[in-house]
């Protein structure tokens, strides 16, 4: 009973002591205001919109809610630092963006409670945001040193050809909430880093991270104007949207969100022929062979399928599991999910935290649903969660078994912790019910034959694959899907930096 007791203290204090840690180390870096021009400004309308912790519906803060005006404006101050920035050697934005990227991991335990308090995510995954964010800085900064032209041999004995790679101009980013550092920096480090400047709009859910960004920008001291954050709600999504994809001056759109999102843009973009960069929505395949090591397959699996509470584009969404080896893999599955915590994401062992709005949980209900009406069975969770007050939207990590190809979570990204099992009985069969699908961002399998692994790989028409593996994404990795999961491929060696930079061709004759 003492001991019972102790151990009920002692958690009790560290989850206050984590919560204290936590809401007090943030606030250094909590800004109210966007960022235009080096400077902290408001909307022109006056107007702001609220941020609230998806954990438990506080108010965490306003921001300024801008228009079109300000979007227009903030363009024409990154028109005019993108004179200066192109002009800096490569070396010295490079130096620029090493600082920045310092700060940023020296202000992790900061950065991480921000993002966990404007989107719920647990604290150890947000530190691992800060630092995977961090990376990209660092790889396009040194990426940027070493972009090359290339020098050709003339059509004639008279002439020589050179190509150079020159910087765009002005980049408009819209981010998502479910990384909200991580998907800045993987675009603006690329874009900063080639010689363009950047306005961005982040998700109304999590702009706080992007304003904590901006203020180690501007203490690393990179020129006003160079990077710019735009916030707005999400009833000016589509204003502000419009001005940053039909501006004339801005040269390249980047995009990461949803599918339907992204073809609205890309349409908006093509009126002035802009560069695109997007990445779009998956449906990515997780299949478990009869040779796979189950273990290994289900920690893949756990990993992949409820980090973020399942909110991430490259999330495993339709598990495929062959025959002979798919009770074991559901018996061990069940085991591992039955162990996970859901909970406040500032609460020492939570592992999934809260999904991101109201309705985020209304779809996970009638996927549950459409799951179940055709014959699903539900082996563990199918229930929301009551955390504190109840004001959150938290779901049980859930598993169900049965499924076949008419059910809407084959069809749909499910974008939450339900992990949806089908059976198959071939290598084709699986390919073929794999790519049954319209968009092809990421897929995994877990397989122990040589040939398989190579055949399948190649197969799947998808943008990255993770054999054996279930972690896809780095600064090294190319990141980018195939078909309706997007255009252009972002970080990588060559590929992310090349995005954002011009290709000129020089014809040089020597008579
Ligand atoms: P989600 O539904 O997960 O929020 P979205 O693709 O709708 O995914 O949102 C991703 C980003 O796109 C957010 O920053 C959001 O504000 C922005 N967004 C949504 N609709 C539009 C739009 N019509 N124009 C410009 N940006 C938009």
């Amino acid at each position: 009973m003492r001991l019972l007791l102790s151990s009920q203290i002692a958690r009790t204090l560290l989850s206050l002591s984590s919560r204290a840690m936590s809401s007090s180390s943030y606030k250094s870096l909590l800004r109210e205001k966007a960022f235009v021009n080096g400077q902290w400004v408001n909307a022109a309308n006056g107007e702001s919109f609220p941020v609230y912790n998806p954990a438990n519906g506080e108010l965490v803060c306003k921001v300024p809610d801008m228009g079109a005006a300000d979007a227009t404006a903030a363009i024409a101050h990154a028109q005019v630092a993108f004179e200066a920035w192109r002009g800096k050697t490569p070396s010295q934005r490079a130096a620029l963006l090493h600082s920045w990227e310092r700060l940023i991991q020296d202000r992790c335990e900061d950065l991480a409670a921000l993002m966990t308090l404007e989107n719920g995510k647990p604290l150890a995954e947000s530190r691992g945001e800060v630092a995977y964010g961090a990376s990209f800085i660092r790889w396009f900064a040194e990426e940027g040193i070493r972009v090359t032209g290339q020098t050709l041999q003339g059509p004639t004995p008279d002439k020589r050809i050179f190509t150079l790679k020159q910087p765009q101009g002005v980049c408009g980013m819209i981010t998502p909430w479910n990384f909200p550092a991580a998907m800045i920096t993987r675009k603006a480090g690329a874009a900063l880093a080639a010689g363009c400047t950047v306005v961005i709009k982040p998700a109304e859910d999590t702009p706080l991270t992007a304003l904590a960004l901006c203020q180690l920008a501007a203490d690393a001291l990179l020129p006003p104007g160079a990077l710019n954050v735009v916030t707005c709600s999400r009833s000016r999504a589509a204003e502000v949207g419009r001005v940053l994809t039909t501006d004339p001056a801005v040269k390249h759109v980047s995009f990461t969100g949803s599918t339907d999102t992204g073809k609205l843009l890309l349409a908006q973009a093509s009126s002035t022929v802009k560069r695109v960069t997007m990445e779009l929505g998956g449906n990515a395949p997780f299949i478990v062979f009869d040779s796979a090591d189950v273990d290994k397959a289900v920690a893949g699996l756990i990993q992949a399928k409820f980090r973020n509470t399942g909110q991430t584009c490259v999330c495993p969404n339709r598990i495929f599991l062959q025959r002979r080896v798919s009770q074991k893999f559901l018996a061990k599955l069940c085991e591992r999910v039955a162990e996970m915590k859901v909970g406040d994401g500032f609460e020492a062992g939570t592992q999934l935290g809260p999904l991101i709005n109201a309705a985020a949980e209304s779809k996970l209900e009638r996927l549950l649903a459409d799951a179940k009406q055709r014959g699903g069975r539900v082996l563990a969770g199918g229930q929301s969660v009551k955390v504190g007050s109840g004001a959150g939207h938290f779901f049980q990590p859930t598993v169900v078994s049965g499924l076949g190809r008419d059910s809407a979570c084959f069809r749909e990204e499910i974008f939450g912790p339900l992990v949806a099992a089908f059976e198959f009985d071939s290598e084709a069969d699986v390919v073929e019910l794999a790519n049954d699908c319209r968009v092809g961002l990421a897929g995994y399998f877990y397989s122990a034959d040589v040939g398989q692994c190579w055949r399948v790989a190649e197969q799947l028409n998808v943008g990255m694959v993770g054999v054996n593996e279930s972690m896809v994404s780095s600064c090294i990795a190319p990141f980018g899907g195939w078909n309706e999961s997007g255009l252009g491929s972002e970080s990588g060696v060559g590929y992310g930096i090349e995005e954002y930079l011009n290709l000129k061709t020089v014809v040089l004759n020597l008579a």
